[in-house]
């Protein structure tokens, strides 16, 4: 029997392949901005401009060139006099910092959950995506999103398989990560009908069949057994209150487990890698959006005090997160060496509320993630992006957003002793409160730059969650 083929292209050069250039549409994140064009900007070389960043220390710096370290120093040359300046011209708080762009942002997530130009049929899986970004920035902008309560229920009605699950619109297979999306937009928007949209049943034995024999979840049949899967599962389980035991004809039952849970704390630990962040699956590199998921996951299976510290080496863990902080711009970057992106001030950012509940503390610069978010992400016309230079989406104007209030806010876990907080009831167990006004060298924000609460671990609104939860649990039976 000969061996298997294996392509030797890489993903992306089978991406040219599949993609025909008229077809292609940008990716969100994607800029033509060329940081050369930055130089001029810029003036001075890297070394020249670290004295005047007075704010944040800059770290020792080896002299070993590489690759790496050449792009880190362009970024840092684009980011810096966003930094030092305001090239954008925005009204300044009270710090010297450009103050939260708050009409323009909600100006440009409105635009966001609207029409889209016919390139963009190629981002149709992701609609649900889309829809929820875009509702959960508006309302950590302070928004009241009820008034898309009905056009939500109506899409995802479309794209809700009979068989179990949400694809990303109508005749779509259904997918974890959908499915994730859509139920966060419902439970966004809220109310009866939204709740009630969703085919409990049918999402129960949707969510069997992905549970895999070593314990972990796969994103689809027959797809890809990764950590996202793992957490989404359990969110929207916990969300919908579902039934902890497998169904009958689970696959995984073969291998004598009767519940969802089971194999899956020891899953998560066998994803924590030799650096100590959280990898998609046992094997892989440590990142930030999967240990967000690994975090998030053990935070729904239990007290965080018990999980974390019982599935995870916590200094190793601690040593990871810390070492994301990029200096000195300030914000996170997602893997070793890689670049800052704003995208991490949420999948880095908001694991410190999971962590500091679990160990009594975090490492983490609260004021330096602020700067970097509100001098560096904001775009000028709206919206908020990777870095400087790149262009605004709905996915990194949420997930700013998200890191903005994780740094503003306190979270506290509130569990009780009755063992009330298994069975994926932990979640509810948050309390949450405003930074407190005298934590001096903390706050670079002026209260009209603070964004609301956000659930440390369902990312939505505060007390959505909740009311999304207490209604199912009224009712009896699917
Ligand atoms: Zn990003």
């Amino acid at each position: 029997m000969s061996a298997p083929q294996v392509s030797s292209q890489t993903p992306s050069s089978r991406l040219e392949e599949i993609l025909t250039p008229s077809s292609r549409i940008e990716e969100l994140s994607d800029s033509e901005f060329d940081y050369e064009d930055m130089d001029s900007v810029a003036g001075e070389s890297v070394s020249e401009q670290f004295p005047r960043l007075n704010l944040i220390a800059s770290p020792l710096k080896d002299q070993l060139v590489t690759e790496t370290s050449q792009v880190q120093d362009e970024a840092l040359e684009a980011i810096l006099p966003f930094l030092e300046g305001n090239p954008n011209d925005f009204e300044l708080n009270s710090f010297g910092i450009p103050k939260l762009q708050r009409k323009k942002h909600v100006a440009f997530l409105n635009h966001a959950l609207g029409e889209y130009p016919p390139p963009f049929a190629a981002m149709d899986a992701s609609r649900p995506w889309i829809v929820y970004w875009s509702l959960q920035g508006l309302t950590a902008l302070g928004e009241d999103v009820s008034e898309y309560r009905e056009r939500v229920a109506y899409t995802f009605a479309a794209g809700q398989h009979p068989d179990g699950g949400f694809g990303g619109g109508h005749g779509q297979l259904p997918h974890l990560a959908a499915t994730y999306a859509a139920v966060l937009s419902l439970v966004i928007v809220g109310g009866e009908e939204a709740y009630e949209s969703i085919d409990r049943k049918a999402m129960w034995s949707y969510l069997g069949g992905m549970k895999q024999p070593d314990g972990g979840f796969t994103m689809a049949p027959g797809g890809e057994e990764d950590i996202r899967g793992a957490f989404c599962a359990l969110v929207v389980m916990s969300l919908l209150n579902l039934p902890l035991e497998l169904p009958p004809d689970a696959p995984s039952r073969s291998q004598g487990y009767t519940t969802f849970l089971d194999g899956l704390g020891t899953w998560v630990s066998r994803c924590q890698t030799y650096e100590g962040g959280i990898s998609a699956a046992p094997g892989n590199e440590a990142h930030g959006a999967y240990a967000f998921c690994g975090l998030g996951c053990l935070c729904l299976m239990g007290p965080p005090k018990e999980t974390l510290n019982e599935y995870l080496n916590m200094p190793l863990l601690l040593h990871w997160l810390s070492s994301r902080h990029t200096f000195p711009e300030g914000g996170y970057n997602g893997r070793t060496n890689k670049l800052v992106d704003g995208c991490y001030s949420h999948w880095i950012g908001g694991c410190w509320a999971l962590v500091e509940a679990a160990i009594g503390k975090g490492l983490w610069n609260r004021s330096a993630l602020a700067r970097y978010i509100l001098s560096a992400a904001q775009f000028k016309k709206g919206g908020l992006v990777d870095k400087p230079g790149k262009r605004p989406d709905a996915y990194h104007t949420c997930y700013n957003l998200a890191g903005l209030s994780a740094v503003q806010h306190h979270y506290f876990y509130d569990g009780d002793d009755k063992g009330t907080d298994h069975e994926l009831r932990a979640a509810y167990k948050w309390k949450g409160a405003q930074l407190e006004e005298d934590r001096e060298g903390e706050r670079v924000w002026d209260q009209g730059d603070v964004v609301e609460l956000v659930h440390p671990v369902f990312v939505v609104p505060w007390g959505q969650a909740e009311s999304c939860r207490k209604y199912f649990e009224a009712k009896e039976g699917f």
